[in-house]
């Protein structure tokens, strides 16, 4: 099989390996030593001094804690999307109560800093301004150091500000600190190469201080108490061992290759996937020079249907890239974030030549 879906990705080897060790005290040394190196090592790819906190849910998770821990009901948020996630973190904030002003760029677009910046200035302030890093839905990477300078230079104080790198970091480099980002968020079954299941967030000092007064209800989600807990490499509730597992694998090997050795290698496989689909006569979704190292939305010739595409990938091949998460996209979307190869991308381009000069393209026309 070719999982080229944008998350979850496949394990490598001795990542798969480790998730099937047998069960561990969570309150024992063995874990507590396993605990500690993972928040270390994650420390490194969040670019951060802060601590990185690991929740056992899936990313959203994530997001809904950034939410639920710095922000009050009828705090007014900036809500930046250019697709289906940033229209999560946008629903998450006025699920929380949040006084929500959307800011909505065209799908395939970047969020443009000037445009949020003068956001900022004129309809602030804001307590908090929400947004994808990675956009996963249509491929598109967003320039959120550009982004935080700008609204830095819009607004004094500046509001929060909070980004989603579910499918970007461990692929793409997001420097919190030196960027000066309030929130970082991202999942273990996206450029991790890790299984489902473990969702990772770090808070900076000002978010940390907007927790003290924050009034949002939190319980499972509540950071204070994973803080507490950390303290001595432990989480409050029982974590997903089985993903720890797999994500201290992963972690080992990353920290090995490096930070900026891995954002080459996707930014790498990214141009790869997407010579090969213009090669082919494909369209690329996203804006020129905005496009994802982790995934790609690839268009097709005009009448060939993406299901007809992703069906046939399936049954005749064992491929499985991914859907148009939006039904306005027409896109099929091809992962290559963590453990892929160039040659992972060239049985997809060399399956989809076959098929589109063939079955696909005939009973289109
Ligand atoms: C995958 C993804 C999510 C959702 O993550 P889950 O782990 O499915 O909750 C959110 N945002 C982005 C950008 C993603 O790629």
């Amino acid at each position: 099989m070719n999982l080229r879906i944008p998350g979850p990705t496949p394990l490598p080897p001795d990542v798969l390996l480790a998730v099937g060790q047998q069960m561990i005290n969570h309150r024992g040394a063995a874990f507590e030593r396993l605990f500690g190196e993972v928040s270390a090592w994650l420390k490194l790819f969040f670019e951060t001094e802060q601590e990185v906190y690991v929740l056992t849910s899936s990313g959203t998770g994530a997001m809904e804690a950034s939410i639920a821990n710095t922000l009050s009901p009828g705090d007014r948020v900036l809500a930046v999307s250019c697709g289906s996630f940033g229209d999560r973190y946008d629903e998450i904030a006025r699920a929380y109560r949040a006084d929500v002003t959307s800011l909505k760029f065209a799908l395939g677009q970047a969020a443009d800093p000037e445009v949020i910046a003068r956001a900022v200035r004129e309809q602030g302030p804001f307590q908090a301004v929400i947004l994808t890093h990675n956009e996963t839905s249509t491929g598109v990477l967003n320039d959120v150091q550009a982004i935080a300078a700008a609204i830095r230079a819009a607004a004094d104080p500046a509001p929060l500000i909070m980004v989603d790198s579910i499918s970007g970091l461990g692929g793409v480099r997001l420097q919190m600190d030196a960027w000066g980002v309030d929130a970082v968020i991202t999942g273990s079954q996206k450029a991790w190469m890790a299984p489902p299941g473990l969702a990772m967030i770090a808070l900076s000092q000002r978010a940390w201080q907007a927790y003290e007064t924050a009034q949002n209800p939190r319980y499972y989600f509540d950071l204070g108490l994973a803080r507490r807990y950390l303290a001595r490499h432990q989480t409050p509730s029982t974590p997903a061992l089985p993903a720890l597992y797999g994500l201290h694998a992963s972690l080992r090997r990353m920290a090995e290759e490096g930070v900026e050795a891995i954002a080459a290698r996707h930014r790498a496989l990214a141009a790869h996937c997407r010579q090969r689909a213009l090669d082919l006569g494909l369209g690329l979704y996203a804006q020129e020079g905005r496009y994802s190292p982790t995934v790609t939305a690839l268009t097709l010739p005009d009448g060939v249907k993406p299901n007809d595409v992703l069906k046939a990938l399936v049954a005749q091949y064992d491929i499985h890239a991914g859907s148009s998460k939006d039904p306005r996209v027409g896109v099929i979307r091809i992962g290559h974030m963590g453990h892929c190869s160039i040659a992972d991308l060239d049985a997809v381009f060399a399956a989809l030549a076959e098929l589109l000069s063939g079955e696909i393209s005939a009973a289109s026309r």
